[in-house]
């Protein structure tokens, strides 16, 4: 019975020039959900703009759900009011919506089954070493795959490596203005030759990943130019980092600023976990703050949680792929796990040392910790929305 009542009113609507919105209520559509799954995604949105523009005609009886301001015509302001909802924002346009709840909306979507599903993909294919150009390739086509699934251009930026072919994967999450500051997001997947290379550095291409598809999505208006480079070769000495400030101009170099991701999830094993923020490789002058450091620092704040994934450093020193940065002193820093460990072990510094497990054997899927992971990614998505956005 109510199925034919259902029908009966969807056309009498047919016959309507404006089809109200309790009415709609009535048939259980709602404003913004275009393709009436029940759900308003930036699919919807974007329905909406090719509506706009006349590359789509919706019938009569759904037209205004794609109306969202009720003013008869469908624009590219109707598209951004869905946007909106798609992103649990008001749809008016009426409310102006803080940073916080921004970083508090986006980074609640950090999905554990998605950094998983990224790290078993990376981690499935054996050593990403560069001396094995096949599975560094194999690695790099997969990162590529998952940057144009996000609705990314990304780009091959080869070079050699002792002879070896090898590539950088570069993108631009967002274009800025000309001649302002440029943020490069950046992550290496290349691996120790003998290490599956989960922690190091599955887990940061993992993160960087994640957090691109989520920024991407949510149509967010950044307030500079975001690029995103995932280096190879960093275990052979930062020849990707290098060989990516070598196709800088002096100008980019002087609007650049490095937020670089090694090590995003912890092990599971060893001792005490610090997530940590490098700024320099100063081991003996010792690490100072800047303004990514401090970015980072007030995300931290602001997410206030890292529960049983341990102890936080605002500022320390390491060795990672902004030392090539550090030495033109273009502001960069890592955001990394260490552990608790006394000096004079493998990458130590301030009493931090990299995991144990890190170039051995046990640097493997089994062995990562998916909790560190997804709380890094919130960190890191809170820092770009906190500080990097209009
Ligand atoms: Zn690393």
């Amino acid at each position: 019975m109510k199925k034919l009542i259902t029908l009966i009113l969807a056309v009498l609507l047919l016959f309507c020039s404006t089809v109200n919105a309790s009415a709609l209520e009535l048939l259980g559509m709602k404003k913004g959900d275009t393709d009436l799954d029940g759900k308003i995604t930036s699919d919807d949105a974007r329905t909406v703009l090719r509506c706009s523009v006349g590359l789509y005609i919706p019938s009569l009886l759904i037209r205004s759900l794609f109306d969202l301001n009720s003013d008869g015509k469908i624009s590219s302001e109707d598209a951004r009011l869905t946007l909106r909802l798609a992103v649990g924002l008001d749809g008016t346009g009426n409310k102006p919506v803080s940073k916080e709840t921004l970083a508090k909306n986006i980074s609640e979507k950090v999905s554990e089954k998605e950094l998983d599903r990224l790290m078993r993909g990376l981690c499935s294919m054996g050593s990403r070493s560069v001396i094995f150009p096949k599975t560094n390739k194999k690695a790099a086509d997969y990162i590529s795959q998952e940057l144009k699934k996000a609705g990314l251009t990304p780009e091959m930026q080869t070079f050699y490596y002792a002879g070896i072919e090898t590539q950088n994967i570069t993108a631009v999450l967002n274009e800025g203005k000309k001649n302002g500051k440029i943020l490069l997001l950046s992550s290496h997947y290349d691996c120790w030759d003998g290490a599956e290379g989960a922690i190091d550095n599955a887990s940061g291409v993992s993160a960087l990943l994640h957090t691109v598809m989520l920024l991407k999505e949510s149509g967010i208006a950044f307030n500079c130019e975001i690029r995103i480079t995932f280096f190879s070769a960093e275990e052979m000495g930062y020849y990707g980092a290098y060989h990516y400030l070598s196709t800088l101009s002096a100008d980019e170099k002087s609007r650049l600023s490095v937020f670089n991701i090694d090590m995003a999830g912890n092990s599971l094993l060893g001792g005490g976990k610090m997530l940590s923020v490098s700024t320099n490789s100063a081991y003996v002058s010792g690490a100072v703050s800047n303004e990514l450091s401090r970015a980072i620092d007030n995300a931290k704040n602001f997410t206030c949680n890292m529960g049983e994934n341990g102890y936080y450093s605002p500022v320390s020193a390491g060795l990672h792929d902004i030392v090539p940065f550090e030495k033109l002193s273009i502001p960069a820093v890592t955001l990394s796990w260490r552990e608790i460990r006394p000096a004079g072990s493998y990458g130590s510094d301030y009493g931090l040392s990299s995991p144990s497990q890190i170039h051995t054997k046990l640097d493997t899927y089994e062995n990562f910790n998916l909790s560190s992971l997804t709380a890094t990614t919130k960190l890191i998505i809170n820092t770009v929305i906190l500080s990097y956005t209009v």
